[in-house]
């Protein structure tokens, strides 16, 4: 019987906790394991919750939980007279203890004669295992359904044959298992009715675990039912069935790797011979007593956006006032977005879910527009994607492939994840992206430059001198008009990330990574987020998510700020456009590449210090190309072009008018420059300047890099701020060229030579990451520590790369 079945005040014997990994091991933590005594406390009939006590204390649990606890009951074991029953549970478990140490000796005298028989039980129920069969139609199920148990079901070579389901025992190996033939489906959806019967035979009957039956024939079709069932997280053994007919083609299927990145045991059989049943049965009984090395619960990653719509609905899925991790909030959050009938109504028995509904629709039709297709197919997208990168990774296609006629896909495949050219032409793409970040802004650019000077002069033309005039004019046209011309450069990026991210090109681009990202300790998945960095870090932090091991994740995060983001491309655009004119778009790369270079090295040092432990490998997704649909593209451009604009509003704003304000007072009654000399920021700066004299740095590049701690953006309206305007309209990068050093030895040399543009830039690349990534950090990685370290060596690295710029610098441009 189950525990919810246990009346008050009665007393019985854990024999098993059903359900999936995480609720079963939450359930053993709390102490309901094999063989110790429980006395329900409270169980009011159809009252929640039921309230057990369990060794020392006592414990609530929903009673959909308590109905996945099998018990042996002992109220109806005729030995009420035997001190153990009597005797409240924690003695039960003294008994048994003592039980073990000396043997059986002291019960039996003492009328421990029930003892001997619930012992009795206690084994032959545990040792009882409950198996369903799931799989396509065909795949033969029935097959080895009648192999393992000898029954003489009808076999049939056409689909639909098994209606209903038949259930049989047998005995192997010291277990008797107790077998289910369900019928054959694609899917677990609710469109056919012998679909929903297994999935409510999953939630319902929870078996203890579930042989998916594949045929090695088909693997791409069957492989999607079981994507279904990692999803729905339930305890599951691959049966490879048709084995036989897989090597007859000649394809080599390295069917253990897939075993390793699935977590799920795979063993090859052939329903037709026997071949294979025996071992299946082993592997079920050691999946379900723990003992599988291979087992273990891996998610189905799909697209960033759909991933973060996911999480919104878990969120609000576990908010359900009768929800437990019984169940997967994942998989109901999937289910949401397929717009699974059967979901909905199971959902709605935990709770008012008003708002989840409304949530639901509002990801599904952000969804819908942003990818202009219908959730269930991008969800379905998804899965084969995972299928695609498993097999891809697994399968070596023979004379005879089994997979069906290349698809444009896989053509475009073959070429973008070649082995040799799909490196170099991932390096291709990043580099006309960068080019055309800086040569196509550039027009743009000098329009809205133009712009605001002309703003900024007719502003100083009607104003009067004063305070006012010199806050509008210097403090926030100067700070913010200074940043917001990059406004284009940072949307043409912002659209070519878009771009990879929705043709599906970035999953390729992490297939390719994948090799190399090992040697870092690393998997490909990493290089999503690593990619997503060049827009923003704040996002691709979040977007580690889908990294499932905590080392590789921590590891990602860590690294992330040394892939540039856009908010630093101001600072590389106004400089090396400054100083290196003609090859600003090549500099602007080289940069790009310092940094993924640096990561590489930091990756390596991780590896072999903080995060050693070695882990296991993961399918990398290869979701079908989709043509880049220009539109939603632009959108998804136009929707982060808005979060920088608001930027621009927010924190530069303030910053600008901070440095401003700074600078401003104490007035000294001089001109302009002695002015900025003896200001409150004149004093900090030049404190601070010994510092970074060593890279070039004057105080005034000193304040613009400490103030670009509260965003990146920030360093360049700071020099927009303290570098004076002579005249009105003359530019930032003019005015930089005319900067004279004031202080030191360097007094009166110009300020922006080549070697410390190079140094100023390779800092700026590195050094520590914004505010708003620090606080992500602190939030994904939970703990102050990894910040500090993350600034520490940031800080570490940029002052010793940008000294060496600096000074390789000066050799090679003695101008
Ligand atoms: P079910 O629909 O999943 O229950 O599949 P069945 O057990 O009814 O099998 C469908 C067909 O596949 C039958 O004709 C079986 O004889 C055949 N079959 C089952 N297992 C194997 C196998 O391992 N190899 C081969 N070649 N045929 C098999
Ligand atoms: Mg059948």
């Amino acid at each position: 019987m189950t525990l919810d079945e246990l009346q008050t005040g009665k007393n019985g014997i854990v024999v098993k906790v059903k359900g999936r990994g995480v609720f079963r091991k939450r359930i053993m933590d709390m102490g309901f394991v094999r063989g110790t005594p429980v006395t329900a406390v409270r169980n009011a009939p159809l009252k929640d919750p039921v309230e057990y006590r369990l060794m020392d204390y006592n414990i609530t649990l929903r009673r959909t939980e308590a109905r996945l606890i099998e018990v042996i009951p002992l109220f109806d074991e005729r030995f009420h007279d035997t001190d153990t029953l009597i005797s409240p549970p924690q003695t039960h478990e003294g008994s048994l203890r003592h039980h073990h140490a000396r043997g059986m000796g002291r019960h039996r005298s003492t009328g421990g004669h029930g003892v001997w028989r619930w012992r009795h039980r206690l084994f032959d129920e545990s040792r009882r295992i409950e198996v369903a069969l799931v799989g396509n139609p065909n795949c033969g199920k029935t097959s080895i359904f009648n192999l393992a148990s000898k029954a003489r079901e009808h076999v049939g070579n056409y689909a639909g044959v098994t209606v209903g389901s038949k259930m049989a025992e047998f005995n192997q190996g010291g277990y008797t298992f107790i077998l289910t033939d369900l019928p054959g489906t694609y899917s677990l959806s609710t469109y056919s009715p012998e679909e929903l019967f297994v999935r409510h035979h999953m939630t319902g009957n929870t078996p203890d675990v579930v042989i998916n039956v594949i045929d090695a024939s088909n693997l791409e079709r069957n492989f999607y039912l079981t994507t279904q069932l990692i999803d729905m997280d339930v305890p599951m053994v691959i049966a490879l069935n048709m084995y036989d007919e897989l090597q007859q083609t000649g394809n080599k299927f390295d069917y253990e790797a897939l075993s390793t990145m699935l977590g799920v045991p795979i063993v090859p059989t052939i329903g037709t011979k026997g071949v294979g049943i025996r071992e299946l049965f082993n592997r079920v009984a050691d999946l379900y007593e723990g003992r599988d090395a291979v087992y273990r619960h891996i998610h189905i990653t799909y697209h960033t956006e759909i991933e973060q719509s996911i999480h919104i609905l878990q969120d609000l899925i576990w908010k359900l006032p009768d929800f437990s991790d019984r169940l997967s909030s994942r998989f109901f959050a999937i289910k949401l977005l397929e717009k699974d009938v059967a979901a909905r109504k199971e959902l709605e028995q935990l709770g008012n879910t008003k708002e989840l509904w409304q949530q639901c629709d509002q990801e599904t039709d952000r969804l819908e527009h942003l990818f202009g297709d219908d959730t269930e197919s991008l969800i379905t997208d998804g899965r084969y994607g995972f299928i695609h990168g498993a097999l891809r990774e697994t399968l070596r296609q023979g004379p005879k492939p089994v997979l069906k006629e290349q698809t444009p896909t896989e053509r475009l495949d073959r070429i973008l994840t070649h082995k040799w050219f799909g490196f170099p032409l991932f390096l291709l793409f990043l580099w006309i992206m960068f080019q055309s970040t800086f040569n196509l802004g550039k027009f743009p650019v000098a329009w809205i430059d133009a712009g605001i000077g002309a703003l900024s002069g007719w502003l100083s033309g009607i104003m009067p001198p004063g305070i006012l005039k010199d806050l509008l004019v210097d403090g926030i046209i100067g700070g913010v008009g200074g940043v917001i011309v990059f406004l284009p450069n940072i949307m043409i990026l912002f659209l070519f990330i878009s771009l990879m991210e929705d043709s599906g090109y970035m999953a390729r681009v992490a297939f390719i990574m994948d090799k190399l990202m090992h040697v870092l300790g690393l998997h490909g998945k990493s290089f999503i987020p690593l990619i997503m960095g060049f827009g923003c870090n704040v996002p691709a932090i979040m977007a580690t998510r889908t990294i499932e091991n905590r080392n590789e994740r921590l590891t990602t995060m860590l690294i992330l700020p040394l892939m540039s983001c856009s908010a630093r491309l101001p600072v590389y655009i106004l400089i090396a456009g400054a100083l290196f004119p003609g090859s600003a778009g090549n500099v602007i790369f080289m940069l790009y590449l310092t940094g993924i270079a640096l990561s590489v090295v930091v990756a390596i040092v991780l590896k072999n210090t903080i995060f050693k432990k070695q882990e296991a490998p993961f399918v990398m997704e290869l979701p079908p190309y989709r043509s880049p649909r220009f539109n939603a593209s632009l959108k998804h451009m136009w929707f982060r072009s808005q979060q920088y604009l608001r930027k621009m509003g927010g924190v530069i704003l303030l910053a600008s008018v901070i440095i401003w304000a700074l600078g401003y007072f104490p007035r000294t009654n001089g001109d302009t420059t002695q002015q900025l000399e003896h200001s409150a920021i004149g004093v900090i700066g030049k404190t601070i300047q010994p510092v970074l004299s060593p890279l070039g740095f004057d105080w005034k590049m000193t304040v613009a890099v400490v103030s670009g701690i509260a965003a990146k953006e920030v360093v360049v309206s700071t020099m927009g701020v303290l570098y004076p305007t002579d005249s009105i309209d003359s530019h930032l990068a003019d005015r930089l060229k005319s900067a004279r050093h004031t202080q030191g030895p360097r007094t009166g040399q110009p300020v922006f030579t080549k070697p410390a543009g190079l140094g100023f830039l390779l800092f700026v690349l590195i050094y520590i990451p914004c505010i708003a990534v620090l606080v992500t950090i602190r939030r994904e990685a939970g703990g102050w520590k990894w910040v500090l370290l993350l600034i520490l060596y940031t800080t570490t690295l940029a002052w010793i790369t940008g000294w060496i710029g600096y000074h390789i610098g000066g050799l090679i441009f003695i101008s």
